[in-house]
């Protein structure tokens, strides 16, 4: 673990995050989430997955999880936009294009370009949205992206679309390809996360030339993709719950609620023995016969203690935690957001059993 690193994002999370955590919560797309997201890429932190040798900060799986968690701790809409873009900068690392890589690379670690992610079309069942076809000196693309987040603020974003060889093809499209190939929607009206700037693109033949074309995998890579990011996805949640038993830990200072105190604490332990599971079986135990049981656990895990979290925080709150400005109903929002966030079929029915019967993954 990268303690002077961690020692900085709590520095830029106590003095610019939290502070404007209620307008970022009810912001726009703009400010303070793309202040939020400045004062992080010109701390580097968007360089954490990419190598040294493209000066990025190459942070250890520890570090980049503990990250997440506490940016998640203090303002779930800069975490969640921030992990976007960090998906999007995964996707160009993984990729087989050095030329592309040794050109986008060091931008993206210096916060100098913003690069999104648009594929979870991809695990959608049923006919591809959106499709690319072979032409001379690349491909032709057509079809609708349902999400795509940080919309206002990207230079590009990686694009994944279905090949009729039933391949998926993952590319980096500049956003100035112009608004008559990229139709993008306004911010869609969310009721959490409204200022991540989320909206739907249409796509209208769009040219990629080769040259934009990071990989094509066949088309279970996605799905075991997922499966070996299924614990990496816990941090944000894990974050949310970390928030709910920080509220209840200051509840406790006031006269009368000291109870409170061991509330927070028997939380906590919950939430690190969580954390435990999910930093054990991660992507290294993939080949472990045991691997799904364990990650699907720690996942839905992690949903259901951020979805518990909030609403103790709620609950130990009273009426005032239905004001407008008050964290404790943020929580519960983001709390329910991570229950459908890089969803797949195995996390949705873990979760669902959990919310079922709330000790089942203890
Ligand atoms: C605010 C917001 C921002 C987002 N930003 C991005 C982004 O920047 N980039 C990006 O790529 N994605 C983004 N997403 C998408 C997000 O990751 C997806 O919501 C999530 O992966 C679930 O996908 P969906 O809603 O499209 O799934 P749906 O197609 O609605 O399916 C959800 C789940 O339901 C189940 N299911 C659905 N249909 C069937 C069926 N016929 N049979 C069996 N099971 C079924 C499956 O388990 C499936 O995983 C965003 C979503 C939101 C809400």
């Amino acid at each position: 673990m990268d303690k002077a690193l961690l020692h900085t994002v709590w520095q830029i999370a106590e003095s610019q995050l939290q502070p404007n955590a209620v307008e970022a919560d009810q912001g726009d797309g703009h400010r303070p989430v793309s202040e939020n997201l400045r004062h992080l890429g010109q701390a580097g932190f968007f360089g954490l997955g990419i190598p040294k040798s493209y000066g990025g900060l190459e942070a250890d799986e520890v570090t980049r999880h503990e990250y997440a968690e506490i940016l998640a701790s203090v303002c779930g809409v800069t975490a969640f936009t921030q992990q976007q873009m960090q998906t999007g900068i995964k996707f160009v690392v993984e990729a087989g294009n050095p030329t592309l890589q040794r050109e986008l690379l060091p931008a993206l670690a210096a916060g100098r370009l913003r690069c999104g992610v648009a594929i979870s079309h991809l695990r959608r069942a049923g006919l591809p949205a959106v499709c690319a076809v072979p032409v001379p000196g690349g491909y032709r693309v057509n079809g609708h992206i349902p999400w795509i987040s940080g919309w206002p603020l990207l230079d590009g974003f990686v694009l994944g679309a279905s090949l009729e060889s039933g391949e998926n093809l993952f590319a980096y499209v500049e956003k100035e390809a112009g608004a008559e190939v990229l139709t993008a929607s306004p911010s869609l009206p969310l009721i959490v996360m409204a200022a991540s700037g989320t909206v739907e693109v249409q796509v209208n033949n769009l040219f990629l030339p080769t040259e934009a074309i990071l990989s094509r995998r066949p088309a279970a890579w996605l799905q075991e993709s997922d499966r070996r990011g299924l614990t990496t996805h816990a941090a944000l949640p894990l974050g949310c719950a970390r928030a709910g038993a920080r509220w209840l830990r200051e509840l406790s200072r006031k006269p009368g609620r000291e109870e409170l105190a061991q509330t927070a604490l028997a939380l906590n332990l919950e939430i690190d023995h969580c954390r435990r599971e999910a930093l054990v079986w991660n992507c290294d135990c993939v080949e472990h016969p045991q691997y799904n049981v364990h990650a699907v656990r720690a996942r839905a895990t992690a949903v259901v203690l951020a979805q518990r979290a909030a609403h103790m925080a709620v609950v130990a709150t009273g009426g005032r935690a239905h004001l407008r400005d008050a964290a404790p109903q943020r929580l519960v929002r983001e709390a329910q957001f991570y229950g459908t966030a890089v969803l797949t079929p195995e996390v949705q029915a873990a979760t669902l059993d959990q919310l079922l019967s709330p000790f089942f993954g203890l």
